[in-house]
């Protein structure tokens, strides 16, 4: 079969590789579509891949460039006889890719489907983009049975296949790469954040957990992201403070897991990382009102903190007084087992049998 993959971001770039290899592994041809929300060359490269196709976008206002870059995939797909058009999580270029499949009668796959938290406002706009990526999906990979479960309530049309998240694949396939990397900063508080729906609430506490770290041992490291406005905010709110406070700018992948698998605690906004904390078996304080990720939860590494930051260094504080959890005893991840990616190939050739 021939398939178009499309990726926006870091993250599609890193759940979406090992599906590309799977497919490709099962003699599948694939082209592989890149809008450039994030550069993603390098994730790409770790995975021995490459984009195919840019499909360039000019709009950085958002409502354009939700058209721009269906349009884009709709001109190309219209010279190609694609067999599937495939899109990852929950993105403006998900949500672009899914549109464009819809028009162009493709069947849609949508890996990571089901996710919802209920409200549009939380995270906005990726509640959005994942309900417009249902509509038009034919091929619904849920990673779970609770994501499974949502979409079985929205009486959508098209299959629904449980899978798992390749997101545990790629932790997989980086494994000797990530062991390979001296330890940097152990038992430090990592810190991440840059949900659209927290930039107003970056600075504050940004400023808060600088002004913190002052009274602690541990060393405290804040990872930038690639947004250049989040960088921003964030740097708008640091303090100047003693040398256990650490900036960094955006990590390469296998570094950052480094990062992650050594640190004592992790403080973040970010879906990816809340699966890869239950992987690790981290501890996470989230920090947001609701997730669309309640697994983590109930595993019981994750805690929903919110983003007042007062609050936020008072769950630091109480997190970092007992010694750190001893999680050895959890049973397996909740995201998969590391074969998501060739469940989901399955999916997929299961789908276009029947049609
Ligand atoms: N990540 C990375 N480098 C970093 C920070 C994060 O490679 O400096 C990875 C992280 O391991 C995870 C993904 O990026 O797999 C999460 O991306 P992000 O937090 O930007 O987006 P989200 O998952 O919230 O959509």
């Amino acid at each position: 079969m021939h398939c178009l993959c499309v990726i926006g971001t870091r993250p599609e770039a890193i759940k979406m590789a090992p599906v590309i290899l799977a497919l490709k592994e099962n003699d599948h041809k694939v082209i592989v579509g890149c809008t450039g929300q994030h550069d993603v060359t390098s994730i790409l490269k770790m995975f021995g891949l490459q984009a195919d196709i840019i499909f360039e976008c000019q709009c950085r206002d958002r409502g354009f460039f939700l058209g721009e870059a269906a349009g884009n995939i709709i001109g190309h797909g219209k010279t190609w006889k694609y067999g599937t058009i495939i899109a990852q999580g929950d993105t403006d270029t998900a949500a672009a890719a899914s549109m464009a499949a819809f028009d162009l009668r493709v069947p849609f796959t949508h890996i990571e489907a089901g996710l919802r938290t209920g409200d549009m406002d939380e995270p906005r706009p990726e509640e959005r983009n994942r309900r417009i990526c249902a509509i038009n999906a034919s091929i619904h990979c849920a990673p779970t049975e609770t994501a499974k479960e949502n979409l079985d309530l929205e009486n959508l049309a098209g299959k629904v296949y449980v899978t798992g998240n390749p997101i545990v694949d790629a932790l997989e396939f980086m494994a000797d790469r990530v062991s390979a990397i001296p330890r940097e900063h152990p038992g430090c508080v990592l810190i991440t954040m840059h949900r659209r729906e927290n930039w107003d609430k970056i600075e504050s506490v940004a400023r808060a957990i600088s002004e913190m770290s002052s009274r602690y041992d541990e060393t405290f490291v804040w990872v930038l992201h690639p947004n250049p406005e989040v960088t921003r905010l964030a740097l708008d709110g640091f303090v100047t403070v003693g040398d256990n406070f650490i900036i960094h700018s955006p990590m390469e992948y296998p570094q950052f897991l480094k990062l992650l698998h050594s640190c004592r605690l992790v403080v973040s906004d970010s879906g990816g990382v809340q699966e890869e904390c239950c992987y690790y078996k981290k501890q996470l304080l989230i920090m947001r009102d609701k997730t669309e990720r309640p697994e983590a939860i109930d595993y019981g590494v994750a805690k929903l903190v919110g983003t007042d930051a007062d609050h936020v260094c008072e769950e630091i504080e109480m997190a970092l007084d007992p010694p750190a959890p001893d999680y050895k005893l959890l049973g397996p991840c909740p995201f998969g087992d590391g074969n998501a990616a060739t469940k989901i190939v399955r999916a997929i050739e299961d789908y276009i049998s029947r049609e």
